[in-house]
């Protein structure tokens, strides 16, 4: 009992003193994690915690376990695998398997870090404490939320029970349903295939469109393209938010006929009949349009996972409210966030992780010595714009929408280079560069590929 009293009361007087006398002193191994059992809860206490094993939170966790040493940063993460979600495309259109883009978790994650498998249920950054799925609660000094994104597939009426009952309604989004993709594609004959965008920020906004491309070849390869009408039913006014790639995108829709139509919203799914309803978003009487299918691919509406938007840490629209350029949060200066689950006034990508990682972690370690963030987020993203199983627009831009093209050639043409790029050599910038806190994006190449000189504007 008192081994216990005098271990809690540490707890409380490193925790407490920790901030302060860390600033500027930098030497981690003084920080001591202690923990004991309560009668109801474990309290642990690190140095740092990251909340979300993914892209963003693998990625940081591997650079800050290199740096502070075995024991002193814990990741919380529930999924027992790690998915290379970006290979879902090439999945859903059978040129990847499922199995391609996973890995087990403990096999991704940085061997110096505590892996609470486990999800964050409740943030208190006013007393440096989160609390666990079991109910343990962890302290930090330094906290980083890469939570990513939560599907809400459930805001669909029938959207579920579609996916679940009917061979024909699939998703490259989620694990258990982009295999159900390419059986889908293959499978039609005549009628509609419809592809949808949601009304809601997602990941990789061009993914939705990418599908399309893929399954509008397939369906010119298996002789079937003349039956069917490929639809992309899409609540934005535009097919991509930079004009230099939107412009490129238009002509291969017009030129491969494919129908879409602007401001449509997937409000219900009826696997019975197999219809589907949109709502007409520039409709003032809020009217809907019905359209059958004998395809559908759904993009679910998606936000940061509720628990998070639960939080004190999310601005009034539910996203983890950070400076747009350090990364630091608006309020807690001890917690930084990156990835999908920020405000960040950027396209919500892996490669936007990367980027935003390389600036995360001088930031951070910048505060832990008690100095400035030194470093800036200019916005970097990119997308993968794969148009056929052979073709690619390489899109890379940032937060004005400017475009910050790697490569000295015009990235808004199609390519075969481009498609090798996606399909083998982005896989292992991810695994091997990305996930072991190596890789921040493509700066220092495309500095070297313009020679130095910065990047041509086409
Ligand atoms: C079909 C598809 C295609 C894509 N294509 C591309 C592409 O071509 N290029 C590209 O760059 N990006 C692409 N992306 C987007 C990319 O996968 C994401 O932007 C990237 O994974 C974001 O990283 P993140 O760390 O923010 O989130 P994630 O990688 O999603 O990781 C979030 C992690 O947080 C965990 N988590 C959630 N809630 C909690 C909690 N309460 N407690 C603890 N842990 C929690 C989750 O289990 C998950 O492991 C694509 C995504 C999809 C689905």
């Amino acid at each position: 009992m008192a081994a216990a009293v005098a271990s809690r009361r540490c707890v409380g007087l490193c925790f407490s003193g920790s901030l302060g006398q860390l600033a500027g002193q930098g030497n981690v191994s003084q920080i001591v994690k202690r923990s004991l059992s309560r009668t109801h809860n474990v309290l642990s206490v690190y140095k740092m915690v990251v909340v979300g094993g993914g892209a963003g939170g693998c990625a940081t966790a591997a650079h800050f376990c290199r740096e502070m040493g075995k024991g002193h940063v814990a990741i919380i993460e529930p999924s027992e695998t790690h998915a290379y979600q970006s290979m879902w495309t090439l999945v859903g259109a059978g040129l990847k398997t499922l199995g391609q883009s996973q890995r087990p978790m403990s096999s991704v994650l940085p061997s110096k870090c505590d892996w609470i498998k486990e999800s964050a249920v409740k943030f208190d950054p006013e007393n440096n404490s989160l609390t666990t799925s079991s109910g343990k609660q962890i302290q930090y000094d330094y906290l980083v939320v890469a939570a990513g994104l939560q599907l809400n597939y459930d805001q669909v009426k029938g959207l579920t029970e579609a996916l679940q009952s009917d061979p024909q309604v699939c998703s490259n989004y989620h694990a258990q349903y982009v295999t159900k993709t390419f059986p889908a594609l293959e499978a039609v004959q005549s009628g509609n295939a419809i592809f949808t965008f949601p009304n809601t920020p997602i990941k990789c906004a061009g993914a939705p469109q990418k599908i399309v491309y893929l399954g509008e070849e397939i369906f010119r390869n298996k002789g079937t393209r003349d039956k069917i009408d490929v639809i992309y039913n899409t609540s934005l006014n535009v097919l991509f938010a930079v004009e230099k790639y939107a412009a490129t995108l238009r002509n291969i829709v017009q030129k491969r006929h494919i129908k879409v139509n602007y401001r449509h919203n997937l409000v219900e799914v009826k696997p019975d009949s197999r219809e589907a309803v949109f709502q007409l978003l520039d409709s003032e009487k809020g009217e809907t349009t019905t359209f059958s299918y004998s395809f559908l691919h759904a993009t679910p509406p998606m936000s940061a996972p509720d628990v998070v938007r639960s939080s004190p840490l999310v601005n009034a629209d539910g996203w983890v409210d950070v400076n747009k350029h350090t990364l630091q949060h608006t309020q807690f200066p001890n917690v930084f966030a990156l990835g999908d689950c920020t405000n960040l006034p950027t396209s919500k990508t892996a490669a936007a992780a990367a980027s935003q990682c390389g600036v995360l972690k001088h930031n951070l370690s910048a505060v832990i010595k008690g100095k400035q963030p030194t470093h800036s987020y200019d916005g970097y993203t990119s997308c993968p714009l794969v148009t056929g199983k052979n073709k690619c627009v390489l899109a890379e831009f940032d937060y004005d929408g400017h475009p910050m093209e790697t490569f000295p050639v015009d990235q808004s043409k199609e390519r075969w280079s481009m498609y090798q790029m996606k399909a083998h050599v982005m896989p292992q910038l991810y695994f091997h560069g990305l996930l072991k806190g190596i890789y921040e994006g493509p700066a220092m190449f495309r500095k070297v590929m313009h020679l130095g000189m910065g990047e041509k504007k086409h």
